[in-house]
C-alpha cells in the first residue's frame, strides 16, 4: 500500500551518477513501481539523450517536470527553535500514523498557500487520492493522501493543527528531546503559520507564477 512519505532530490543523476552542482538543469520523473512512487533525478544530458523522446511511453509515469538543483545549505542550528507548519509535518510523517494523515494534509495544504510547497501531481490508487507536492527550496518530495475530509471532520483537525503549532508533539503524546520545553512566545507566534482563520475564506489559492516552464504533469495529460 501506497503511504505518505518524504523522498529527498538526488544529489547525482540517475543515470550517469554525475553530481549535480549547483544551478545544474535537473530533470525529475514520477512513477509507479510496485505500488510505490518513485522519483528519479536526471542531468540535462541524460534526460536528453534517453528519456526525452520516450518519456510518454515509460511504464507507471505519473509526472515529470524540469528544476534547478541547488546546493543544500549547512544544517541550521536549530535549538529551541519553535515549531513551524512544516517542522511539525516532517515530525508527523515520521511518525507513520494513519491518525496524523487528516493533520498532514492540513499542513501541506497551508505550505501550499506559502508557496514553499508546489503540487507536482495527483495520483490515485486503491481508491485514494494522493498529492505530491515539492518542497520549493529543498526539491524534496512530499506524498500526501487526501483525507477527504467533510465538513464536520474539518473542524477538529483545524484545532488538531492549531494545538500542533502552539505547543508541539507533546499534545498528542511524542515528546521531542531536542525540543524538550517551549516558551510561551509560541502561543502568541502561531499566526505566522498562516493558521489565520481569514486565510481559510480565501477561496482559491494564489496563482502560480514561478513555475516558467509549465509541470510536466498537465503536460503529460495533455496528451
Ligand atoms: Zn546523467
Amino acid at each position: 500500500m501506497m503511504e505518505w512519505n518524504i523522498q529527498a532530490r538526488a544529489h547525482e543523476c540517475g543515470m550517469c551518477e554525475r553530481r549535480f552542482e549547483d544551478k545544474d538543469v535537473c530533470h525529475t520523473l514520477l512513477y509507479q513501481e510496485d505500488d510505490e512512487l518513485n522519483r528519479l533525478d536526471l542531468c540535462n544530458e541524460c534526460w536528453v539523450k534517453k528519456y526525452s523522446q520516450e518519456i510518454r511511453r515509460m511504464p507507471g509515469l505519473v509526472s515529470f517536470w524540469q528544476g534547478v538543483y541547488t546546493v543544500p545549505p549547512p544544517e541550521p542550528p536549530e535549538p529551541l527553535e519553535k515549531e513551524t507548519a512544516e517542522s511539525i509535518l516532517r515530525k508527523l510523517i515520521e511518525l507513520k500514523e494513519d491518525e496524523f494523515e487528516p493533520a498532514c494534509f492540513i499542513l501541506a495544504a497551508m505550505l501550499e498557500r506559502k508557496r514553499l510547497f508546489k503540487v507536482k501531481a495527483q495520483h490515485r490508487k486503491d481508491g485514494r487520492r494522493y498529492f505530491v507536492y515539492e518542497h520549493a527550496k529543498t526539491g524534496e518530495l512530499f506524498t500526501i493522501a487526501d483525507p477527504e475530509l467533510n465538513l464536520n471532520q474539518f473542524e477538529p483537525v483545524q484545532r488538531q493543527v492549531h494545538g500542533l503549532l502552539a505547543h508541539g508533539l507533546k499534545i498528542i503524546g511524542v515528546h521531542d528531546e531536542k525540543n524538550p520545553s517551549e516558551s510561551m512566545a509560541v502561543e502568541t507566534g502561531h499566526l505566522d503559520d498562516g493558521m489565520n482563520p481569514e486565510d481559510d475564506k480565501g477561496g482559491d489559492l494564489p496563482a502560480d507564477e514561478e513555475d516558467s516552464h509549465g509541470s510536466g504533469y498537465t503536460n503529460y495529460r495533455g496528451q
